[in-house]
């Protein structure tokens, strides 16, 4: 296998097939994305068919065979190398991610740099032999074993940074992993896997693109033995239903619904921009991005008006001209779903008090970021996630009260409370029901910290040991010595 220090492969970024068994693989039909900043397509990628996915399993159950043996220095190499050859050829994965997902080039160059870096970071954890009870009777000791095939079910809003999170622990925990992009943005994770075959053997690391037969056919597929899924909730529980005829493992990291609550001592002009980011970074389009922000009614004006004037700052557009800080929506089934939100402001009698409406004949699918003000509670933009840049805020008095309405969700993926006053923001972090809280920050995600969902955002977790774990099965080896 080339390192990557010394045998770089130079990938072409305009021609796309699937990585099986070491090789590119042209499929008989092919399909299209779509740039959403132009509603242009974009080039052909492959549909793959069942057969397609017949081979590529097959392929990396044959791998899985001297893969799962292999030792963890072998995958450390080979998954650094992996990740150096990500980091040199940023620039041009940064432009086709901008070019399928939308996103400003700064976002996706920093996308491209969370991807390398999880692979760099994880390459450093593994899962040690436990040894348990070791005496004159016996030793036990507690193995985690690979499960076998992985596949990455990905979602559209970070198709690199989270196909890269679910690579680097399968490889380290000796699984050999089927790549399953979006189609509405399958090439990056193409690219990540054709670039990944230069790395690992043929079978380990491979990629499908198909339309949207593909990922129902790799739930139910009886040589596939884990799930590592992240994406809606809605979906999450059909993967969980299929996967659940061959008893897959499953991770799922689903969507969500975060709330901030916003105590009375913050320095509102410092924070108020931090939180409207938080609400709004990828035009919205993130599971941990801020879905209800809670303001301490004694600044809320002052906080809400802070919050209007840093909106306005936020430069819409192509992702691709320099400046813009909100790339579109990035397909049309989503703008449409988030257009539902602003057709509700009329319905419901919505209060804005920054954007509102949006120009239908726009060549891309922009939305303008809007802030609604304090909408009743049986509002859809309560308790829904739209997953774009509409985002409502509330007044609170009552700790208990904001705690309460904080946790009346089911969703359960981050929260995060800001306060000068450490001890209070701590109290009210502890009780928010929540995988990720956040006191005084938001969004803030870590290779080496596990990342899940509570409540109807997730179920298990990723990255971090705990994230290697869910790779890999507990084996207790006991040896009798008497
Ligand atoms: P989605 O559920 O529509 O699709 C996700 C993936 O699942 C895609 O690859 C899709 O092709 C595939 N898929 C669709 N139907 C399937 C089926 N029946 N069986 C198997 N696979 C199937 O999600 P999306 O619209 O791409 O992403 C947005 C959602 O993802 C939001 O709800 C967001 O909150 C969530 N999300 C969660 C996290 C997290 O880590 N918790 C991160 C990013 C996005």
């Amino acid at each position: 296998m080339p390192s990557a220090n010394n045998d770089t492969p130079i990938l072409r970024f305009d021609t796309f097939t699937n990585t099986v068994n070491g090789k590119s693989v042209d499929t008989e039909t092919t399909r299209c994305g779509i740039n959403p900043a132009t509603k242009k397509s974009n080039p052909p990628v492959p549909n793959a068919t069942k057969q397609d996915l017949d081979d590529t399993v097959q392929a990396a159950r044959t791998a899985f065979v001297k893969w799962s043996q292999s030792s963890i220095e072998e995958r450390k190499t080979a998954l650094i190398a992996f990740a150096e050859a990500l980091k040199q050829q940023e620039e041009d994965f940064a432009k086709l991610l901008t070019m399928e997902q939308g996103k400003p080039l700064a976002a996706a160059r920093a996308e491209v740099k969370d991807g390398y870096n999880w692979m760099f970071e994880m390459a450093n954890l593994s899962l040690p032999d436990v040894v348990a009870e070791d005496n004159k009777v016996r030793k036990v000791t507690i193995r985690y074993t690979p499960l076998g095939v992985a596949a990455a079910i990905v979602p559209w809003n970070f198709p690199i940074h989270l196909a890269c999170g679910k690579i680097a622990p399968a490889i380290m925990t000796g699984n050999t992993i089927i790549i399953k992009p979006s189609p509405f943005t399958p090439y990056c994770g193409l690219k990540l896997a054709e670039l990944a075959s230069h790395f690992f053997p043929p079978g380990v690391v491979q990629a499908l693109s198909g339309d949207d037969n593909l990922g129902p056919w790799i739930t139910a597929h009886p040589g596939i033995d884990k799930i590592s899924f992240t994406g809606s909730t809605a979906t999450g529980k059909k993967v969980m239903e299929s996967a659940s005829k061959t008893l897959k493992r499953i991770t799922l990291e689903l969507g969500g619904k975060d709330p901030a609550i916003i105590c009375k001592d913050v320095d509102v002009q410092e924070v108020a921009p931090k939180i409207t980011a938080a609400a709004f970074a990828n035009s919205g389009q993130i599971c941990l991005a801020l879905k209800r922000i809670y303001i301490h009614e004694s600044i809320y004006k002052e906080f809400r008006d802070a919050m209007v004037a840093h909106t306005k700052t936020l430069v819409i557009g192509n992702g691709a001209e320099p400046g813009v800080v909100l790339g579109p929506i990035q397909n049309s089934m989503q703008y449409k779903r988030v257009q539902g939100f602003f057709d509700d402001i009329e319905k419901d009698s919505l209060k804005v008090v920054v954007g509102g409406a949006n120009d239908l004949s726009s060549p891309g699918y922009f939305i303008t970021p809007t802030i609604i003000d304090n909408p009743r509670e049986t509002s859809r933009i309560v308790h829904e996630e739209p997953f774009g840049p509409i985002v409502p805020i509330f007044p609170w008095l009552d700790e208990d009260e904001v705690v309460a309405q904080a946790n009346n969700t089911k969703m359960g993926l981050g929260a995060s409370v800001w306060s000068s006053n450490l001890e209070e923001a701590q109290r009210i972090g502890s009780r928010l029901e929540a995988g990720n809280v956040w006191i005084n920050t938001h969004m803030v995600v870590d290779p080496n910290l596990p990342f899940s969902g509570h409540k109807e955002s997730g179920i298990g977790s990723e990255w971090g040991i705990t994230g290697l774990r869910s790779f890999c099965n507990v084996q207790t080896l006991m040896t009798m010595k008497a």
